[in-house]
């Protein structure tokens, strides 16, 4: 198949490029590398059957192909607001001409949907039938709402033109290839511990977050592009393994023999509280569940930044 990949060169877009290229499978990988970098994917720009193309999706892109995952989109906050108008751009106008795409070619479109579409949810854990409760102007809005509004034009594309359409709302992944410079709490943590630098815990560290290794949510996201058509989703993929950002500085702590000490910031303004998702749906409709410990992901995560050059 021909397969589009947007935001194929960043964490997740990278890891699921190579699966489908190892599948056999002719795939484009689209990016403005924005929060991505070549290296990600520089493995596999010698292949035959990958094709990398340095575009930005709130523009139109004309191309034939089968299948689209919609990954587009800065992940972190520090990233996402940092340019917060073209964040809820690139979800929106970048969701319009994805399915735009989707609708001309007869591909079936992924959409990489997220967790915060609960928000600092009410509801634990989070069922997908949740409305969620997001502050509308605050700055995570950019983000929150643009995913929120790209989940509106899949299913409006869904039920007015008959889109074949999956949205994943994904929960905190963490792995190889982030950026150690990203801002996420898994790479934070393992950077400065193994850096000696103190722990930057935000609040108190009692916020909970539940976090997926990056092998599991790929074959989720696979799993569930796979599944016959009339299952549009949306569908909650993530490892429903609860902790709070403490537990979570321990482990890191004692998996890298770190000296490290936990030093307390402010709480950035609307972070969640908790989250957990509920992955009874994902069981049942793709027969998926996630397999790989917090303790063995952050190994095979601390393994890969102990080779880089952290400076
Ligand atoms: P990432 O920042 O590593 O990757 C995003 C990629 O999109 C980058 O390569 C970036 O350069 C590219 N991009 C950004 N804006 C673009 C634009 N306008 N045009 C073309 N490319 C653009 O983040 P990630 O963790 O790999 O996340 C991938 C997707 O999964 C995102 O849509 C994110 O919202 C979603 N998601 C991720 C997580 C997670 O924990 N990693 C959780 C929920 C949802
Ligand atoms: N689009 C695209 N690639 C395509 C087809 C459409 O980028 O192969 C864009 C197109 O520019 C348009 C958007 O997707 O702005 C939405 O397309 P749709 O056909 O739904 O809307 P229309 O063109 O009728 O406004
Ligand atoms: N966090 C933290 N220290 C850091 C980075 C993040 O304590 O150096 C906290 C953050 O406040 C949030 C949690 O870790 O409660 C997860 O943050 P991340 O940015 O990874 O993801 P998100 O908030 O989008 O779930």
């Amino acid at each position: 198949m021909r397969i589009l990949v947007t935001g194929g060169s960043g964490f997740l877009g990278s890891h699921l490029s190579e699966k489908l290229v190892g599948f056999g499978h002719d795939v484009i990988c689209l990016d403005n590398f924005y929060t991505g970098h070549r290296n990600n994917i520089e493995h596999l720009v010698s292949k035959s059957n990958f094709e990398l193309v340095r575009h930005d999706v709130t523009f139109p892109y004309y191309v034939e192909v089968d299948r689209i995952y919609n990954l587009a989109c800065p992940a972190s906050p520090i990233h996402y607001q940092a340019n917060p108008v073209q964040t809820t751009k690139t979800s929106v106008h970048g969701a319009i001409n994805m399915l735009g795409l989707a609708k001309r070619t007869g591909a079936r479109i992924l959409q990489a949907s997220t967790s915060e579409v609960y928000g600092d949810p009410e509801i634990h854990p989070q069922t997908e039938d949740y409305w969620g409760r997001v502050n509308p102007i605050g700055i995570r809005s950019c983000y929150d709402e643009g995913k929120r509004c790209a989940e509106t034009l899949f299913f409006d594309y869904h039920r007015q033109y008959a889109v074949d359409i999956r949205v994943a709302r994904i929960f905190n992944t963490y792995g190889p290839r982030m950026h150690p410079k990203d801002g996420r709490v898994v790479s934070n943590f393992i950077v400065q511990a193994l850096k000696g630098e103190d722990i930057t815990v935000y609040g108190d560290g009692s916020q909970t977050r539940s976090f997926c290794f990056v092998d599991d949510l790929i074959e989720g996201l696979l799993a569930f592009m796979d599944v016959d058509k009339g299952f549009p989703g949306p569908i909650n993929i993530g490892n429903p393994t609860e902790f709070t950002m403490l537990e979570l500085a321990e482990s890191v702590l004692k998996l890298t023999n770190s000296a490290s000490r936990l030093v307390f910031k402010e709480l950035p303004q609307d972070d969640p509280k908790q989250r957990k998702p509920d992955i009874s749906l994902a069981k049942e409709k793709l027969s998926w569940e996630p397999k790989v410990q917090l303790n063995e992901g952050l190994l095979k995560t601390i393994q890969y930044f102990s080779k880089l050059d952290l400076k």
